[in-house]
């Protein structure tokens, strides 16, 4: 895509930021929440008000959200925000359990307390499974040296979640290809790639049918090829080019990970998707240090790649920065920081935001947050609190409704 700007050509980059309202959108029951009910809860018995874990089911974090359920399932839709409810159970189980009690559930467990003082402060269902759990886990460890005993818990802990994030690559999984039949998701495809064009600006793509995308060579490739200045940022775990099995379409990364690329049965082996909790969270207390196993930004260095890898470069060209289906909330500001700085955007006139939004999820106050939120971040104060008002003088700051 070429903009001719006074004669000169700039080539206009863009860099679209797709979070899970993407897939959701499309069609892809892809939300804790379904996931939940599709393979932890037994719903057979939930009819008869019985709340219980399917059989073999089995694990710490699958039996921590049964207890979120039974308390918030009917009142809150937003009961089952995991990376939430991993960053309240690490904070409370080793850190401390609340602002008035400065123990951790984990060292009450491995302490002599009086059993009133437990009741008296382990006072909720969700404390009481957090707290058995740190005490049955303490005393398998009965062989083990005292100081490296919380250090074994942390890491067990990760291992559940390990555990959990392969459970939850099975069940996308078994949402985009049927397992029984092998039947792809057609629906969620098509809506997928026509979303993605949308978003893009591309011409070329509309696909109605799978013919469009399968029987013609490569056509999901052809119909995007205008898009080879489009770097996608995604937040989801899937990735269409893996789906239709084409060439990337365009640089794409996924920056939580994704799924593995098998038919992944009861071991999925190969996943690589990543539940956890904000670094910017882990860096803002000394005290938080040992959670940094959590951290997304540790985990992903694990891994081979750097999402912030495939950015356009920076300074020289037009650069659109698109969100799409993102709940641009503070879990992920570290990087949306990382972006802002790396494009320098209070500065640079070349670059531009852009958020898009389908009808009924307007986000400008979450907008207005995320901008002022990067806005303190500036040394120069001044500059920060007038950022939001530059940016719309420059029109440097779209909100737009995509149908
Ligand atoms: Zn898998």
């Amino acid at each position: 895509m070429k903009i001719y700007r006074g004669g000169n050509v700039f080539v206009a980059h863009q860099l679209l930021i797709l979070g899970n309202g993407f897939d959701l959108h499309c069609g892809l029951k892809s939300s804790y929440n379904d996931f939940f009910r599709k393979t932890i809860i037994d719903t057979a018995g939930e009819k008869f008000g019985l709340i219980k874990k399917q059989p073999n089911v089995n694990g710490f974090w699958e039996g921590l959200l049964l207890e979120y359920y039974r308390a918030y399932g009917n009142s809150n839709e937003d009961w089952c925000a995991i990376e939430n409810i991993i960053l309240q159970t690490l904070i409370s189980v080793c850190i401390n359990i609340d602002q008035n009690y400065p123990l951790s559930i984990w060292s009450m467990a491995a302490s002599q307390i009086h059993q009133d003082n437990i009741d008296k402060i382990i006072n909720t269902p969700i404390k009481k499974y957090l707290f058995n759990y740190c005490r049955y886990y303490y005393n398998r460890l009965i062989n083990e040296p005292e100081s490296v005993k919380f250090n074994l818990f942390l890491a067990h802990l990760l291992q559940e979640l390990h555990n959990f994030e392969k459970r939850f690559c099975k069940y996308l999984k078994d949402n985009i290809i049927n397992p029984q039949n092998k039947k792809i998701n057609e629906g969620y495809v098509l809506n997928a790639a026509n979303l993605i064009a949308a978003l893009t600006g591309s011409t070329g793509a509309n696909h109605r049918t799978m013919d469009d995308i399968f029987h013609n060579n490569n056509a999901l490739f052809h119909s995007f090829r205008d898009l080879l200045s489009t770097h996608v940022l995604n937040f989801n775990y899937t990735a269409l080019s893996d789906i239709v099995t084409t060439q990337d379409i365009c640089y794409h990364i996924n920056v939580h990970g994704k799924l593995c690329n098998e038919q992944c049965g009861e071991n999925c082996t190969k996943s690589s998707i990543i539940l956890g909790i904000d670094d910017k969270i882990i860096q803002s207390r000394d005290e938080y240090a040992p959670l940094r196993i959590f951290s997304k930004t540790y985990r992903k260095m694990m891994l081979e790649e750097s999402p912030l890898g495939i950015l356009p470069r920076a300074y020289e060209d037009l650069l659109k920065i698109k969100f799409y289906g993102h709940s641009l909330s503070e879990a992920d500001y570290s990087y949306f920081q990382s972006i802002f700085d790396y494009y320098n955007l209070y500065g640079n006139n070349n670059v531009s935001l852009i958020f898009y939004y389908s009808e009924g999820y307007d986000q400008t106050d979450a907008i207005y947050r995320l901008v002022n939120s990067y806005g303190r971040t500036l040394t120069n104060r001044d500059q920060g609190k007038n950022l939001i008002h530059k940016l719309l003088l420059e029109n440097r700051l779209i909100i737009k409704k995509i149908d």
